[in-house]
C-alpha cells in the first residue's frame, strides 16, 4: 500500500514525486518508458521555475543550461520583431533535465516502475487500485501526470478524448549558427517553429502544425520544403544546419481543449490537467508549478481527501485557468498566416501586444 502512486514521469510527475517523498510519503512512480529519452518539446523553460527547482535539489551548475533573455517573432514572409523577455528562461533538453530529476527522485527515496503502462485505475472504499500489464498496486492517492493524451484518458472516459485535434508536433536537435540568448518563433502557413539553444552547443528546433498541412504534402520533409522554407529564416536554418537525429520526433493529436483537474478522485497535473499552446510557450513551467501546488495540498491535508481535492482545484484555477484561456485565443489569432503578417506590418502596436501576451501567459516566480 503506497501513500501516493504517480502515473507518468514527465516534469509534473517527477517534481511531485520528489516533493512528496521529501515530505515523508511512500511514493511509487510508474512510467511507460525508460530514462533518458527524447520528447517533442521546445525545451525553453521560463525562469519562474528556477528557485523552486533549486529548492527541491536540482543542481543547475551540473546541467549547463543556456540563459535566454531575448525573443524574436517572424512572420511567414520573414518580417522580424524582437523584444526582451522580462523574466527570461533557460534552454535544456528534456533528455537531460528529465534524467536529472529522475536521479534526484531516486536519491530521495521515490520507487520507480519503468517500462510499465498503467492500464486501469479504480477507486473503491477510499483507496485506489492501479493496474499495469504486469502487476497491481494500491494507494491512498493517485496523481495523473500522464501528459497530453494517452489510452488511459479513454479508459477513464475523459470528455476531451473523443474530440479530434488537428495539431501535430515535430522536433529536432541541430547544430547551427544562432545566438545562444535568443528564442525565435518563426511563423509559417498553419504553424510556427521555435528555435533556442540547449546544452552542448546544440539547439532545439521544434514546430507545431496541422495534420492537413502534412497530408497535402505527403511527407514531413516535403511539407518542410514546401511550407516551412517559405519563411526565409526557416529556409536558412533547415539548409545550413547539421541535423543530429536520423529522423525527427513526432507526435499527433495535440489538444488544447479544457480538461478536468480531478477525475474519479485522480488528481491531474501538467498536460493531463490542460495544455497551453506552445505559441505562449510555458507548458513546462505550468507542469512544474501545478505539481508543486498539488503536492502542497496533499502534504498539508493528507488525512482529508475532500480538502485535498478542494484546495487543489481552487489553486489550480487561480493560477492557470486564465493563462490557458489566453493561450487558446492567442493561438487562434497568431497561428494564422494572414494575421501574423498584418500584426507585424504594424510593428509598434504589435510590440506592446506581444509584451502583454508574454506577461499574461507567464506566471510569477513561485
Ligand atoms: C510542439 C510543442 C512544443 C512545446 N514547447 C515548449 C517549450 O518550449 N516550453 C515549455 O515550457 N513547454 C513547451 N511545450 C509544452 C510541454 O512540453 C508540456 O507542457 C510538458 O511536457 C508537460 O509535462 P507533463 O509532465 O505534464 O507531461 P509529459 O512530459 O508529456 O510526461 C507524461 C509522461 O507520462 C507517461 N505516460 C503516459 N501514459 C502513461 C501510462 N498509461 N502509464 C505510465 N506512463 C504513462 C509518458 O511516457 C510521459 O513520460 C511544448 C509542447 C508542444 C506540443
Amino acid at each position: 500500500m503506497y501513500d501516493i502512486i504517480i502515473i507518468g514521469g514527465g516534469l509534473a510527475g517527477l517534481v511531485s514525486s520528489i516533493q512528496l517523498s521529501k515530505g515523508g510519503k511512500k511514493v511509487l512512480l510508474i512510467e511507460k518508458k525508460k530514462y533518458p529519452f527524447h520528447r517533442v518539446c521546445g525545451e525553453y523553460i521560463s525562469n519562474e521555475t528556477r528557485p523552486f527547482l533549486e529548492s527541491i535539489g536540482l543542481d543547475f551548475n551540473k546541467l549547463s543550461v543556456k540563459e535566454i533573455s531575448k525573443f524574436q517573432f517572424t512572420s511567414p514572409s520573414g518580417r522580424i520583431l524582437e523584444t526582451d523577455l522580462d523574466l527570461g528562461g533557460f534552454g535544456i533538453s528534456r533528455y537531460k533535465i528529465d534524467l536529472a530529476l529522475y536521479q534526484l527522485a531516486m536519491s530521495v527515496g521515490v520507487e520507480f516502475l519503468l517500462e510499465n503502462t498503467v492500464e486501469s485505475v479504480d477507486f473503491k472504499d477510499d483507496k485506489f487500485t492501479v493496474e499495469t500489464s504486469f502487476a497491481t498496486f494500491e494507494s491512498r492517492f493517485v496523481i495523473g501526470t500522464f501528459g497530453k493524451r494517452t489510452k488511459l484518458d479513454a479508459t477513464l472516459k475523459r470528455d476531451f478524448f473523443n474530440k479530434r485535434s488537428p495539431y501535430i508536433g515535430v522536433k529536432y536537435h541541430i547544430k547551427t549558427n544562432f545566438p545562444k540568448d535568443l528564442i525565435a518563433l518563426h511563423n509559417f502557413k498553419d504553424g510556427y517553429c521555435g528555435i533556442s539553444a540547449i546544452e552542448d552547443d546544440k539547439y532545439c528546433l521544434c514546430y507545431l502544425t496541422t495534420r492537413d498541412n502534412l497530408r497535402k504534402h505527403g511527407t514531413i520533409s516535403e511539407m518542410e520544403k514546401n511550407i516551412l522554407w517559405k519563411n526565409p529564416h526557416l529556409h536558412k536554418i533547415f539548409t545550413e544546419s547539421e541535423f543530429i537525429y536520423d529522423k525527427p520526433e513526432v507526435i499527433n493529436e495535440i489538444s488544447f481543449v479544457p480538461k478536468t483537474t480531478i477525475e474519479n478522485h485522480i488528481l491531474m497535473a501538467g498536460d493531463a490537467a490542460g495544455l497551453i499552446t506552445p505559441l505562449c510557450g510555458n507548458g513546462m513551467a505550468m507542469a512544474i508549478h501545478g505539481a508543486k501546488i498539488l503536492s502542497d495540498s496533499i502534504l498539508q491535508n493528507f488525512t482529508n481527501r475532500n480538502l485535498v481535492e478542494k484546495t487543489y482545484q481552487k489553486n489550480w484555477k487561480k493560477h492557470f485557468e486564465k493563462r490557458l484561456w489566453i493561450g487558446r485565443n492567442v493561438q487562434k489569432l497568431f497561428g494564422n498566416e494572414v494575421v501574423s503578417e498584418i500584426a507585424l506590418s504594424s510593428l509598434k502596436t504589435f510590440k506592446s501586444a506581444l509584451r502583454f501576451i508574454i506577461k499574461a501567459t507567464h506566471g510569477e516566480i513561485f
